[in-house]
């Protein structure tokens, strides 16, 4: 009988060990959706920083709308 109880423990501690081990790698995974978010400055489209166009303190959705709302 004290044969049975060490091997239910042994299962639940292999068990409990496989789940700490995998948590932190499934966690990792998601840090690029974390980007800065930027919006355009003549129409308010929302989109990541990097494809945005800077144009000093302003963001642009594109070259067309930074030239409009900064004509030189
Ligand atoms: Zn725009």
């Amino acid at each position: 009988m004290a044969r049975l109880i060490f091997l239910v423990v042994a299962i639940a501690l292999v068990y409990w060990l496989l789940r700490r081990f995998r948590r932190p790698s499934s966690e990792s995974g998601d840090a690029a959706q974390t980007e800065d978010m930027v919006s355009c400055a003549r129409c308010g489209l929302n989109l990541p920083k990097s494809e945005a166009i800077a144009s000093g303190d302003d963001y642009f959705c594109c070259e067309a709308h930074r030239r409009e709302s900064k004509p030189e």
